[in-house]
């Protein structure tokens, strides 16, 4: 399964939400999101899983080896989330802020200066942005 990306990249958070420590299996989700002009399937669309986290966050795996993909949104059908981690290649830009560390896992610590926010650094993110 491959899919191509071009053009910047939205803002790129680390989450530490509960929804992503899950679907990762890991401290927290490195994510960014871009607009889906920006995206496209190159191989393997037939082995995409989907599965709606919320009603209105769908996220996609790979049914073959299980690697977390896309997540798409249904109040924003021109916004596509994607995990930093199943990139390949160099990106331009590095996460700028932990968010939703008020649901961080309590035996991980974060070590690095970026700023922390309990939630959204502010409304403006919330708005060119989108979680999950
Ligand atoms: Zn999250």
């Amino acid at each position: 399964m491959s899919y191509e990306i071009e053009g910047r990249l939205g803002p790129i958070f680390n989450c530490h939400c509960s929804k992503c420590r899950r679907w990762h299996g890991a401290a927290f989700r490195t994510r960014a999101s871009i607009r889906s002009d920006q995206f496209r399937w190159l191989s393997g669309e037939h082995n995409l899983t989907p599965y709606a986290s919320s009603e209105n966050v769908t996220k996609y795996f790979c049914k073959t080896c299980g690697s977390p993909l896309i997540s798409t949104y249904k109040d924003r059908p021109e916004v596509v989330g994607i995990p930093l981690g199943g990139l390949e290649g160099d990106i331009e830009g590095e996460p700028e802020a932990h968010i939703f560390t008020g649901s961080k896992a309590s035996w991980h610590q974060i070590t690095d200066l970026l700023p922390q926010f309990d939630n959204w650094p502010n409304s403006e993110s919330r708005v060119r942005d989108t979680n999950d």
